[in-house]
């Protein structure tokens, strides 16, 4: 990193080259990500590097993962069960530097080496699960923040609908409005702060990282149990013998008990009740209603919307006839009359308790963000002087590439394209660049002779007290969830 002052004084502005904004910083101020700062005329990283200690003694005091971390007392520490973060350790641009810490230690007689840099990041995204089968917009539609493009949506996934928000385009390749909302939205939503996104033609949104989501001002609570047919599947013996018919209503595959292969299974006849939309396979129905924040997630309201036709001869007065969403949450039962419409009734209870049961088997709604990056990129040099080596060895799996930790998944193919779930950072890992680029913090780990072959900058390993003298540091729990990294 660079120092240069414009004379020894305190009283000189420092530049920082820690990206290409190239602050130039008074006397007692930060820059403009107010990551760095000019403390008594040197160029300071402004907050403390963050250590996870893994408890080995249960009576240690730590702060639990995830809360502030408390400032490292200077005791000594066991390196064995440190793990170095890169969050607040700082970053290599303009790249031709070494990493700011490549700490060498020892686990179970092996030696390893962790290298740590905050990257910066133009190409990375947040993929969001917004677990509801609520509709929150057509795929492909725009997702806004304050009016900004900054995402869209993506193909849904069983039981959630999906987000691709941030990315390049939005950051780098929009209006400057564009980009500097874009970048806000994805270091909160990296940071698990609550963020506020509206869908073009869709719905408004509140997204916070392992909470549930709020969908036009309604927190959801359950997941769905599954689509109409497999709900159908799941509790067919246990309506069967209670009920003459049932249809589980929902957006994607609206299930009917007597037609369907569960119902035919336990020897049902066809009821003769016949719903909208299209057959796909016997009691499995496509189409039923527009996508809604209705029953199933679907528009309706009113679930007799989706009867197109009561056959008489197959349909008889006195059928029993049961309507059910796909998480319980809506239900309604009906005996027809003697002209064959449907009259509702209470709902007995042997079937109450299986209405229940989908609720029950309902998992809770939540948010879940992934961040994805490229860490293939000019940030290799400053683990090694012959990058093509560093992501072989992450694709040999002789290198764990983690963030915050956090175990990171690499994709096939090239370059080392990470995601890793923000949960399982710690706290605040992301920061932000005017340039506008989102900053995480990146650590790569692997036995030292590895290091060595790859081309690995070995004359700037230190040792982890090494780094606990140059840096103020900060420790928290490691956190049990994630796999250590040591061997
Ligand atoms: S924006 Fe931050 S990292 Fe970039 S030069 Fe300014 S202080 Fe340094």
């Amino acid at each position: 990193m660079s120092n240069s002052a414009e004379n020894n004084s305190s009283t000189a502005k420092v530049s920082c080259d820690a990206c290409p904004i190239l602050c130039r910083i008074s006397p007692g101020k930060t820059g403009s990500c107010d990551r760095y700062g000019n403390v008594d005329g040197k160029l300071m990283r402004m907050d403390p590097v963050i250590l996870t200690q893994k408890v080995v003694d249960q009576n240690q005091a730590l702060v639990p993962f995830g809360e502030q971390s408390t400032v490292w007392d200077g005791t000594v520490l066991n390196p064995e069960t440190i793990f170095p973060t890169a969050v607040g350790a700082g970053t290599t641009y303009p790249d031709y530097k070494p990493a700011p810490f490549i700490i060498g230690s020892s686990h179970n007689d092996v030696d390893l080496v962790t290298v740590v840099t905050e990257g910066i990041f133009s190409y990375c995204s947040f993929k969001v699960k917004i677990d509801t089968d609520r509709y929150i917009g057509p795929e492909q539609a725009s997702v806004r923040c304050q009016g900004e493009e900054v995402g869209h949506v993506i193909t849904a996934e069983y039981g959630s609908q999906m987000l691709s928000l941030g990315g390049v385009h939005h950051l780098t390749g929009g209006s400057k409005q564009e980009g500097r909302v874009t970048c806000e939205m994805m270091m909160d939503l990296g940071n698990r702060n609550a963020v506020e996104l509206e869908v073009d033609n869709g719905s408004k949104l509140v997204i916070k990282a392992d909470a549930a989501p709020i969908i036009d001002g309604n927190q959801e609570e359950r997941m769905r149990v599954g689509c109409g047919s497999a709900t159908i599947g799941i509790f067919a013996q246990q309506w069967f013998g209670h009920v003459d018919e049932v249809i589980v209503v929902d957006e994607h595959i609206t299930g009917m008990l007597s037609e369907h292969q569960a119902g035919r299974f336990l020897g049902m006849e066809p009821s003769g009740i016949r719903v909208r939309g299209r057959r796909s396979t016997p009691g499995r129905y496509f189409q039923v209603a527009n996508p809604g924040h209705g029953w199933g997630g679907t528009d309706v309201s009113d679930p007799l919307e989706i009867i197109d036709r009561i056959k008489k001869g197959a349909a008889y007065p006195g059928l029993r006839l049961l309507m059910v969403s796909t998480t319980g949450e809506d239900a309604a039962y009906y005996v027809l009359d003697e002209d064959l419409n449907p009259c509702e009734e209470s709902i007995p209870e042997v079937l109450q308790v299986v209405v229940d049961r989908i609720g029950e088997n309902c998992e809770p709604a939540l948010a879940s963000v992934l961040f994805m990056a490229g860490a293939g990129g000019s940030l290799r040099a400053g683990v090694t002087e012959n990058p093509v080596r560093l992501t072989r060895s992450v694709r040999g799996l002789l290198t764990s590439t983690t963030c915050g930790g956090a175990p990171a998944y690499v994709w096939p193919g090239g370059g080392i394209t990470v995601m890793v779930d923000v949960t399982k950072m710690p706290e605040n890992s992301f920061g932000s660049v005017p340039t506008p680029a989102i900053v995480a913090p990146i650590e790569f780990t692997m036995k030292l002779n590895d290091y060595q072959a790859l081309g690995g900058h070995m004359n700037n390993v230190i040792k982890l007290e090494d780094m606990t003298q140059q840096r103020e540091a900060k420790i928290s729990k490691w956190n049990e969830e994630n796999p250590w990294p040591f061997p």
